[in-house]
């Protein structure tokens, strides 16, 4: 296989693997990796446990396929792109409807420091980017607001997302903040949550990036 090959495989497994933990349904949220010419992005329509590498659809930084292909790119493909074009780091998206993070983006807020963890997104919080209709300009502008110098964000009204270094750390800090999201709603049902301070988040922010890449001490 080449890399080509190996990315539109590696984009499968991932958008599979989120169905299949729960993380995302049916032909919900969209993915997409960086490539040399430009970025690979699942379809739109495709249902994520019939996707293939033929169905995966190669764009340019202009929003053109680079290589022909039957399927369409993901409505959402425009914040994928602003993503890549933002940030010469970014080398994987992903965009899921996670439950409990959905259910927590309706609230419309910040996720403030309950836990240590929220820190797996770059900062002492979780923005959540404003709300607009989803493929248009005005989403991904918010989107790229919130995701100053963060890897994650919430999308109101909408679900979440993620970027890494590769396909399998955005899919880690999906799966971690979908936790983080689910024991939020659970403490909101016994109280109020404590909030860290600005210095113990420091801290924490400091200690992650002293790693190779956050852990789950
Ligand atoms: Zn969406």
């Amino acid at each position: 296989m080449d890399n080509q090959e190996q990315l539109r495989a590696s984009l499968c497994d991932v958008a599979i693997r989120l169905n299949d933990t729960g993380l995302n349904h049916g032909a919900t949220g969209n993915c997409s990796v960086r490539t040399a010419q430009g970025f690979l992005i699942t379809p739109s329509g495709v249902a994520n446990r019939n996707l293939t590498p033929e169905t995966i659809v190669e764009l340019n930084m202009e929003g053109e396929k680079i290589t022909p292909s039957d399927f369409n790119a993901s409505s959402e493909w425009l914040f994928h792109k602003d993503l890549y074009l933002a940030n010469e780091n970014i080398n994987a998206v992903i965009h899921s409807h996670a439950p409990y993070a959905t259910s927590v983006s309706t609230l419309k807020k910040d996720l403030t420091p309950f836990h240590y963890m929220i820190a797996v997104a770059g900062g002492k919080d979780i923005r959540c980017a404003d709300y607009a209709l989803f493929g248009t300009q005005a989403l991904s502008d918010h989107i790229l607001k919130a995701m100053q110098d963060r890897k994650a964000c919430l999308l109101a009204n909408h679900g979440l997302l993620t970027v890494g270094e590769n396909l399998d750390i955005a899919f880690d800090i999906t799966e971690e903040i979908e936790h983080l999201c689910m024991v939020y709603l659970n403490a909101k049902k016994l109280g109020e949550p404590e909030i860290l301070t600005d210095v113990q988040m420091e801290e924490v922010v400091n200690r992650f990036q002293s790693y190779s890449r956050w852990r789950k001490d």
